[in-house]
């Protein structure tokens, strides 16, 4: 039995060890080692093993290929209005990276949405994150103000409303250090966002220098380019977005026109259908990915009748309370699969990914604490 820890996932694309079966591809296996994380080598697919019982924690929520987030620096008032309606049509959530001080007045020359739409924006389901609140670049702050500018930031951000929790970082003019990175973690966020170009790893080495890439001047096609090479890579690509706006009389540096980001909310929204993407604001991927690598998987008991075993984290529940996809090989004779979390009363809803001969692979959602007991009928 090697239920160890989120090791089918974490290691299935390194250096293969002796606890690393062979197998061999199948129509239905080929799809569940995807969804486990693992990779080919050479032409060779590995999963950890395939006894009843065996677990896994996908890369990304859904199984997905490769995670996207969205975030609006600044928070400019017409970014806001070509693009909360398109999100919630497509049912999909972005960040706000917004400067506090500026609310209701101008960043840039430009009008900064007031509080009531962004008490609006988070009621629909956006994220709304810290771009400081003076958007002062925060490594030239000296300390004391640092700290300020960052609690500033927080005491209008906990005035907003209920949201996620766990707030998130975008560094104005994407610049800072560690001073700002260990302030940061002190005051409780979860992660950082920088301009620096790229796409993220699957475990990013450092949840505070997030790379992302810059949207400007790109149509629909050239958006979707970078959602493609995401899915290729298999990684988590921040979309950094500035003004969305019809004209750009001002000449602003990073611009896009709304009918472009209609189309790639479109676009998002099949590739989500299709579980090619995730599509989730900052704070949502940030904490998967947290839960994902420190989750903890141990086997309780093992028999024809049940599968039990505990999940146990180390992380603060009230923010890490973010439910992670797990796929279990269960006996191929349980048609129907019924799946208990000790902390729900209710039944974990868990899809069929399909048998062999003798197992069968579910695929469902708990948080990362608890007692999950898997049983058939
Ligand atoms: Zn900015």
């Amino acid at each position: 039995m090697m239920m160890g820890s989120r090791d089918p996932v974490g290691t299935a694309c390194g250096p293969s060890t002796s606890s690393i079966a062979r197998v061999a591809r199948g129509p239905w296996l080929a799809a569940a080692l995807l969804s486990l994380g693992a990779c080919g080598d050479g032409g060779e697919d590995t999963l950890l093993c395939l006894e009843p019982g065996c677990t896994a924690v996908a890369t990304w929520q859904g199984a997905a290929k490769a995670a996207v987030s969205m975030v609006f620096d600044d928070g400019y008032q017409s970014t806001l209005d070509h693009t909360l309606q398109p999100l919630v049509d497509a049912r999909l959530a972005a960040t706000h990276a917004v400067p506090s001080a500026h609310v209701g007045a101008e960043l840039e020359g430009i009008p900064v949405a007031p509080l009531a739409d962004w008490q609006r924006a988070v009621a629909l389901g956006m994220e709304v994150g810290s771009h400081g609140s003076t958007h002062a670049i925060l490594s030239q702050l000296p300390a004391e103000q640092l700290t300020k500018d960052l609690e500033d930031w927080l005491q209008w951000w906990r005035a907003l409303g209920a949201q996620r929790p766990g707030p998130t970082l975008t560094y104005p003019t994407g610049r800072y250090d560690d001073k700002v990175t260990q302030e940061a973690r002190r005051l409780g966020f979860v992660a950082g966002r920088a301009t620096g170009s790229g796409l993220n790893p699957p475990s990013p080495p450092d949840l505070f220098a997030l790379a992302s890439q810059g949207t400007s001047a790109s149509d629909a096609a050239g958006l979707q380019a970078f959602t493609d090479q995401a899915a290729a890579a298999g990684g988590w690509l921040i979309e950094r977005w500035h003004l969305v706006a019809e004209t750009n009389p001002t000449n602003y540096c990073c611009w896009n026109r709304p009918a472009d980001f209609r189309a790639h909310v479109q676009q998002l929204r099949r590739d989500v259908d299709a579980a090619t993407l995730w599509v989730a604001p900052l704070n949502e991927v940030a904490r998967y990915v947290r839960e994902r690598d420190t989750v903890r998987i141990r086997s309780v008991s093992t028999s024809p009748q049940a599968i039990v075993f505990a999940l146990t984290s180390d992380l603060d529940a009230a923010v890490f309370d973010l439910p992670l996809t797990l796929t279990t090989v269960v006996p191929a004779s349980w048609t129907q699969v019924r799946v208990k979390w000790s902390e729900s009363e209710d039944a974990v809803a868990a899809e069929d990914l399909g048998a062999d001969g003798t197992r069968r692979l579910v695929r469902y959602r708990v948080a990362p604490r608890g007692r999950v007991t898997l049983s058939p009928g």
